[in-house]
């Protein structure tokens, strides 16, 4: 099955969004090839929920539920992007009730200085910004996770905890949309990373208050690779009743 999962691989998700560009780099990306540099893990965002009902001009850097905001030891979206969200075309989140762990499917080996993993962010929102939502005809909010953990264990700020994120198809509703950069079906996470997820989830579901049954990774709510096998073990080892998660 799993050989047939990964062909699935974000394919729905493209076909669901009508978006027939770039299909064959999301595949090549998704298929645990990692050489495209533009091809992240993403999914379209819920297209069901209303928009905001006053739309926010885009902010300037100034405006704190934009540029800050980010728990402590977080690494604010200043330190990778100038960019505002386009708030114009996002939807609230109004509380957090879940929390999804994905890849971005691209090989991170050798990605450990601060802006190394900075220009990749900023390339990845670049592609998700590039995408048309087809609900809105607009282009994506912004990048379509809410925080990133890097090889080097650092946590980034990505979308803002205030906006719905785009990372699971049809299931962004109150998600928390957590990625950890590489490609977990070719390589193993590296142990800072590990830590890092494992230390940063549970402060997450505590100050969310969400059980260890409502923290998912991406594939466990549609046919895809993501977070790849490797992640995924260590996920399940994280959600068992000895793992940390279950006593966060
Ligand atoms: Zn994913």
């Amino acid at each position: 099955m799993l050989g047939h999962v990964k062909f699935d691989c974000n394919r729905r998700d493209i076909l669901q969004g009508g978006l027939l560009l770039g299909v064959a780099a999301i595949l090549g990306g998704c298929e645990g090839g990692g050489q495209r540099a533009d091809a992240p893990d993403v999914a379209w965002p819920d297209q069901t929920k209303p928009r905001i009902a006053n739309p926010t001009p885009t902010a300037a850097p100034s405006n704190p539920v934009i540029s800050g905001g980010s728990p402590r030891g977080v690494i604010p979206r200043s330190a990778w992007t100038n960019a505002s969200p386009n708030m114009r075309v996002a939807k609230p989140m109004n509380g957090v009730t879940r929390i999804t762990i994905h890849h971005d499917a691209m090989n991170s080996q050798g990605v450990t200085s601060q802006s190394a993993v900075a220009r990749r962010l900023a390339g990845i929102r670049a592609d998700h910004v590039g995408r048309k939502d087809p609900s809105t005809g607009a282009g994506w909010v912004d990048i379509g996770y809410h925080y990133i953990v890097d090889p080097a264990g650092r946590v980034w700020q990505g979308r803002p905890v205030s906006i719905e994120g785009a990372h699971v198809a049809k299931s962004n509703d109150h998600n928390l949309g957590i990625m950890v950069m590489g490609n977990f079906d070719e390589q193993q996470p590296t142990r800072e990373a590990l830590e890092s997820l494992a230390s940063f989830v549970a402060a997450q579901m505590r100050l969310y208050r969400v059980g260890v049954s409502r923290v998912y990774t991406h594939q466990e709510l549609k046919p895809t690779a993501c977070p790849g096998r490797n992640l995924q073990r260590t996920m399940l080892a994280l959600r068992s009743s000895s793992g940390r998660l279950a006593r966060a």
